[in-house]
């Protein structure tokens, strides 16, 4: 009788075959996939695992503690999540912080006192992907403030409301080439993009004109809380302050801006900028803005609580103008060696995104001479000179490894990746196998089977996962060699032991 999916997820994580499970093997399947145990879609099963205890549940139990999040859970089991080896990847990008952490080069902003004092020491990186998985390393508990990295969200914002032409008739999306606070305009008296200063106190003129101040302020703070998975957001009046004492370019822009006819009737500069410096002054952490990048990444719905924000049109522009423009004047050398949209910012933060996979916060305050985070662009040209994460990796045949999720293999490969998981040890990848309705006996064109691997390996936890599954414990391969034999040969001790001890309870049971 063939197995349902049901069954098989159940039989994947019944490793001793009793029928039940407890709340570790629960728990250890998310942490494996990358999903945080405060992951908010998780909130009822904690609950649930909270009062399960230390009891073990039988495979309808586990869909009732399942409720709502099986499905998650299932594909999480299945390695189906868009990173299925999330731990093995998170080790790589750890290396890669560890590496990118002693460099000191670079200045913080010290335009005002508030960006002046924040430590250079500061570093954090987070992801966050498409179906929640997420990585934290370093200061990522600690706020800072979106500075530039709002004018993405500006722009979309502004987009919801008016649609393409409306805005695009107030603001360019050509790279300017010139400095992000160039007092410059388009020749059509427009500024260049809504990644600069001038573009973004545009797109801060559009957005809810009709609200009150407080309610506008309001629509703000929603607006990134709900990018970011539910996470508050704060104002910090003190930064918003010091912008306003020291905008006198931006006061000029916005005046430039009016004098050539380029905001919308009856818009007042004053209301407009203290509106973009708002926007700059919300203070956040990086997982937030990872979040907010992997709701751009997913096309305008967040991750973790599945609402929409933005539509995909909207988001396809914004991200565009993110990979044209985002990195101040080094926006075409970005694009060219990096390959990924990203918007950087006097904070030190960048938010970057790699559309369909996750989005990424590296925030450390020491910029270089063209305004970005001297760690952040150095973690990012080697995040994608290890991974085939730029654009246009795909076009090559790339030495980089992908993490992404391979395409569905046929009954061959699967065979394969049992054969090769096996002689690895990696039990948690055959447990993913079973999860498929996999079967662990099939064997390769020399009759090879998980099993003969594991054992010539030395794999003492694979043999004892494949034994409990049930798998054929003496099958022969072409040249007539069992397992058992294997293990003998190579004089794997635990592993002829663990198959004495396995036949001598077989015998007791017998006799009973
Ligand atoms: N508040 C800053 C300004 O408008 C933002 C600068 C930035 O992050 O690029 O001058």
């Amino acid at each position: 009788m063939k197995t349902t999916r049901k069954e098989s997820l159940f039989r994947s994580l019944d490793a001793t075959g009793n029928g039940r499970i407890g709340k570790h093997d629960i728990l250890e399947v998310l942490s494996r996939s990358g999903i945080a145990v405060d992951d908010i879609r998780l909130q009822g099963l904690r609950a649930r695992l909270d009062q399960l205890g230390d009891e073990t549940v039988d495979a309808k139990g586990l869909e009732t503690l399942l409720g709502g999040t099986g499905q998650l859970f299932a594909r999480a089991q299945r390695g189906e999540l868009v990173i299925p080896g999330f731990n093995r990847f998170a080790e790589q990008v750890e290396a890669i912080f560890d590496r990118v952490r002693t460099i000191d080069d670079g200045r913080v902003a010290d335009y005002i006192p508030q960006l002046a004092r924040v430590p250079g020491e500061r570093f954090a990186v987070a992801m966050c992907t498409i179906d929640g998985q997420a990585l934290q390393l370093g200061d990522v508990s600690t706020g800072f403030t979106l500075q530039s990295s709002c004018k993405p969200l500006l722009y979309c914002a502004a987009l919801e409301e008016y649609g393409e032409a409306k805005v695009h008739a107030h603001v360019g999306r050509e790279p300017s080439g010139r400095s992000f606070n160039e007092l410059a305009l388009n020749n059509c008296g427009l500024p260049h993009n809504p990644m600069i200063n001038a573009g973004a106190i545009m797109t801060s003129s559009l957005i809810r004109r009709e609200l009150a101040t407080a309610d506008r302020m309001e629509f703000l703070t929603d607006l990134v809380t709900a990018l970011s998975g539910n996470r508050p957001c704060h104002f910090n009046n003190a930064v918003w302050h010091s912008e306003r004492e020291t905008a006198d370019r931006n006061y000029a822009l916005a005046h430039h801006m009016r004098e050539r006819g380029a905001f919308p009737a009856g818009t007042e500069i004053p209301t407009a900028l203290d509106y973009y410096f708002s926007a700059c002054s919300i203070e956040t952490t990086a997982p937030a803005v990872a979040t907010i990048g992997a709701t751009l990444a997913n096309g305008g719905v967040c991750p973790l609580t599945g609402e929409r924000v933005f539509g995909e049109e909207n988001v396809k522009n914004g991200l565009s103008m993110m990979y044209s423009c985002g990195m101040y004047d080094y926006s075409g050398e970005f694009a060219f060696s990096v390959g990924i949209p990203a918007k950087s910012s006097v904070s030190g933060v960048i938010l970057a995104v790699i559309p369909n996979v996750m989005g990424i916060a590296v925030w450390s305050p020491r910029l270089d001479t063209c305004g970005n985070s001297v760690r952040g662009v150095s973690f990012l040209r080697e995040l994608v000179g290890r991974f085939s994460f730029h654009n246009y990796d795909s076009l090559v045949a790339s030495r980089k490894e992908d993490p992404r999720r391979l395409p569905a293999a046929g009954e061959t490969s699967f065979t394969y990746l049992a054969i090769q998981a096996a002689s690895e040890g990696d039990v948690a990848e055959l447990k993913r196998l079973v999860a498929h309705g996999h079967d662990l006996d099939a064997a390769d064109y020399d009759g090879r089977t998980p099993l003969h691997l594991a054992c010539a390996e030395n794999r003492v936890e694979a043999v004892r996962y494949l034994l409990d599954q049930g798998v054929s414990d003496a099958p022969k391969d072409r040249w007539g060699t069992t397992p058992l034999a294997d293990a003998r040969k190579h004089k794997r001790k635990a592993i002829v032991a663990l198959f004495a001890g396995r036949s001598k309870v077989q015998a007791l049971k017998k006799s009973a």
